[in-house]
């Protein structure tokens, strides 16, 4: 099937409160472009150079989602136009994104990560970290990120039963942090759900996806 038939073929099965992040690492701009003309508008990336290359190179109104693992060194290229990090695992990472945004004078959306998975390969935090940096001061002052929900990764296993676990695990976690609402923590999105598991995911909650191999196919 083609690009576009893969979109509309996901779309169709997905809620439309569910956002889909099309994953494009790894994928030259003309194949990008393909998913663009169809109308889609939600591209994910996981490294900031590749990410700010496809930025320079194609159209501004897309938004462009951070979904990798993230060095402080590298927020500085982005912080003009990323429109969500997924992956804050931690705050000293959370305050340099704050100190980046101000520069550019925006505010940043966040997803804190949550380590839902049991490998030890997969990067993020415990839901009881998440609380502390919440209930800080120093969380308190930072006026230039919004962190707006939780994103998670699943351990790397056909078990379905062992991945609703984790899902449900970040869907309760998400539930627990609602209550400490404010100007800056506006809990609002999960992304949860892959190519392989997207559909397991809304049904644990998530309204947010990544779907990369499934509409632009497999990577090298
Ligand atoms: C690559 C990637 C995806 C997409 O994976 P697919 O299996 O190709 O859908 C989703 N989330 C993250 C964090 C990724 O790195």
């Amino acid at each position: 099937m083609s690009i576009q038939q893969n979109l509309k073929h996901i779309l169709s099965e997905v809620p439309k409160n569910v956002t889909l992040v099309a994953v494009s690492k790894t994928k030259p701009v003309a194949t990008i472009m393909e998913a663009y003309n169809a109308g889609h508008r939600f591209f994910g990336e996981n490294k900031v150079q590749e990410m700010v290359d496809k930025y320079e190179e194609m159209p501004k109104d897309i938004d462009w989602h951070m979904i990798g693992h993230l060095q402080r060194n590298k927020v500085k290229y982005m912080a003009g136009f990323v429109r969500l990090i997924h992956g804050v695992d931690s705050f000293k990472l959370l305050k340099e994104i704050n100190k980046q945004a101000k520069k550019h004078n925006r505010i940043i959306d966040c997803l804190f990560q949550i380590k839902i998975a049991e490998e030890d390969s997969k990067f993020g935090m415990k839901a009881e970290d998440v609380s502390n940096i919440l209930s800080s001061k120093e969380f308190s002052e930072l006026q230039n990120i919004r962190i707006t929900g939780l994103m998670g990764m699943a351990t790397f296993t056909d078990d379905e039963a062992q991945i609703k676990k984790e899902f449900m695990y970040l869907k309760h976690t998400f539930d627990t942090l609602k209550s400490f609402e404010t100007f800056n923590f506006k809990p609002e999105i999960i992304s949860m759900g892959m190519s392989g598991d997207y559909k397991l995911a809304i049904d644990c909650g998530s309204n947010m996806i990544r779907v990369g191999s499934s509409i632009f196919g497999a990577r090298n």
